[in-house]
C-alpha cells in the first residue's frame, strides 16, 4: 500500500487534507512524545485534517465554535479509529493517537497530546506553524482540526511548505494575556483565559491570535473571504 491509497482511505472517510512525515522529521520532538515513544514500531506518521466551520467566527457567542470542535474531534477520533482497524484488516499496525486532549509532561510542566498533532502535520507537509503556535494551511488557513496516525507501514513522505507567517506580531499584540510573548506559549496563562480556571466549563471563550491572522483563511474558505470584512474578530471572547 502506498501514500497515495492511504490517503485515497482517509479522504473516502472524509478527510479534507492528508499527509504523511518521516520519523526523521522529529528529531525535535520532546522527550517521551516521539512516535517512537509511542509505538516503538512505527515507521511513518499519517495526518489527516478536517476544515472548520469558519462561520462560527462570525458569531456573537462561543458555542457554535465550540460545538464544532468537539464534534470534530469526535469524528476524527472515530475516522482513525475505523482507519486503523481496515489496516489491521490487512495486516498492518496502525494506531489512532487521539485528536483533542493531551497529558501532562511533569518534565515541562506542560499538557500535551502523545504526539503533536501540529508539529505533525508540519511534518507531513500539510502547512506551517505561525507565531502564533497553529498549523496555518494554503487550503483552509489555520482552520482546520488534525488527527494522528502511527503505522508500522514504510511511506513516501511529502514535501514541506514554505513558511507563511511574516512575524508581523497582530496576534502577540492581541492576546490579552500576553501568552505568546515568548517563543514558547504561555500555556497556562492562554488556558486560564480560553477555558476558565475551571476546566469544566466546556466553551472555548478565546480565539483571538487565530482570528487576527491574516493567514487565518485558505483558498477554500469562500464563504468567511464573501464577509470577511464584516466579521468582528474582536468579539470572539464571548459566552
Ligand atoms: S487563545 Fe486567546 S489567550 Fe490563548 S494565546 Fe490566543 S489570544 Fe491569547
Ligand atoms: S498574526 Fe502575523 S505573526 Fe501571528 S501567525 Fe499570523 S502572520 Fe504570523
Amino acid at each position: 500500500m502506498d501514500t497515495q491509497e492511504i490517503k485515497n482511505r482517509l479522504y473516502d472517510l472524509g478527510a479534507d487534507l492528508c499527509g504523511v512525515a518521516s520519523l526523521d522529521r522529529f528529531s525535535e520532538a520532546p522527550e517521551g512524545y516521539h512516535p517512537l515513544d509511542v509505538l516503538p514500531t512505527c515507521k511513518s506518521v499519517i495526518v489527516f485534517a478536517i476544515r472548520f466551520v469558519a462561520g462560527t467566527l462570525a458569531c456573537n457567542t462561543a458555542v457554535p465554535y465550540t460545538v464544532v470542535r468537539n464534534i470534530l474531534s469526535d469524528k476524527m477520533d472515530k475516522m482513525a479509529v475505523q482507519f486503523c482497524i481496515d489496516m489491521e484488516k490487512e495486516g498492518i499496525l496502525a494506531i489512532p493517537t487521539r485528536t483533542n486532549g493531551s497529558e501532562y509532561d511533569e518534565k515541562t510542566g506542560r499538557s500535551r497530546g502523545i504526539v503533536s498533532a501540529k508539529h505533525a502535520a508540519q511534518a507531513a507537509g500539510l502547512g506551517t506553524i505561525g507565531r502564533h503556535s497553529l498549523l496555518i494551511t494554503p487550503e483552509y488557513g489555520s482552520l482546520v482540526w488534525l488527527s494522528v496516525i502511527l503505522t508500522e507501514l514504510e511511506l513516501d513522505a511529502d514535501s514541506l511548505k514554505e513558511s507563511v507567517c511574516n512575524d508581523c506580531n497582530l496576534c502577540v499584540e492581541v492576546c490579552p494575556v500576553n501568552a505568546l510573548e515568548s517563543a514558547d506559549v504561555n500555556q497556562k496563562a492562554c488556558w486560564d483565559y480560553a477555558f476558565g480556571e475551571v476546566r469544566n466549563d466546556w466553551r472555548i471563550s478565546c480565539h483571538k491570535c487565530r482570528d487576527i491572522c491574516p493567514f487565518l483563511l485558505g483558498s477554500k474558505n469562500m464563504i468567511l473571504k464573501r464577509d470577511i470584512t464584516h466579521m468582528n474578530v474582536t468579539q470572539s471572547h464571548c459566552s
